[in-house]
């Protein structure tokens, strides 16, 4: 059998989560305030997990690329992994790297345990697969003279923001790419995912804050 080829690392090296799917099931950029937050939150941790500065400027969103939830991580990359919330209340689970504070992938209920997300911006991406960017979303989370030359000048849709257009086509075919079953194959070959690990850890909570965004 083939050594996998697909795989996330921290910027430091020592956490290493394999994908056993390599396929990108689908690409946003967000720029919705929980990432921006997520993204301060690892910044904070380390220097080297500054936000690009484009993001910063809210020139564009935190790159976010979705992948099978079928995992293989060894013992000691478990170990480094810390499981948090912005708030109690939140929707999404962030996975972080504790050796160098990486934001290493996420889940959120509406990807029913098929799928995790990732942003290239904190985390390295190793993978075959390619797509190119699909929409970018909430855009009704950042100032507004921002989010007109955004709306101006992007190449692809811009959502304000994915509870307030369901029905918008690029929103039903990012909801058709996280809810895509994992096939039976990649599912034998995983030995863990995201949820399984979460579970064998304390969630922790950033903030005492009211709402979380997908
Ligand atoms: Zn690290
Ligand atoms: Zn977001």
């Amino acid at each position: 059998m083939n050594a996998p080829e697909a795989f996330l690392q921290c910027r430091c090296g020592d956490c290493r989560i394999t994908l056993c799917d390599p396929a990108v099931r689908y690409h946003v950029e967000c720029l919705c305030s929980d990432c921006r937050q997520r993204g301060l939150i690892s910044a904070s941790k380390s220097p080297h997990n500054a936000l690009p500065v484009e993001v910063a400027n809210f020139a564009r969103g935190i790159d976010v690329v979705y992948f099978a939830n079928a995992l293989i991580v060894d013992k000691s990359s478990q170990e480094l992994l810390a499981f948090s919330k912005l708030t109690a209340g939140g929707i999404v689970t962030t996975a972080t790297s504790t050796c160098c504070g990486t934001l290493m992938c996420f889940s959120h209920p509406l990807y029913e345990g098929t799928t995790i997300s990732v942003s290239t911006d904190s985390c390295h991406v190793t993978t075959s697969s390619s797509l190119p960017l699909q929409a970018v979303v909430y855009v009704s989370d950042i100032p507004d003279e921002y989010a007109q030359t955004i709306i101006r000048c992007s190449a692809v849709p811009v959502i304000s923001s994915v509870n307030e257009e369901p029905e918008s086509p690029v929103i039903k075919a990012l909801v058709r790419a996280v809810t895509t079953p994992i096939s039976t194959h990649v599912r034998a070959a995983a030995t863990t995912n995201f949820e399984k690990m979460c579970a064998s850890k304390p969630l922790m909570f950033a903030f005492d804050r009211a709402h979380d965004y997908p």
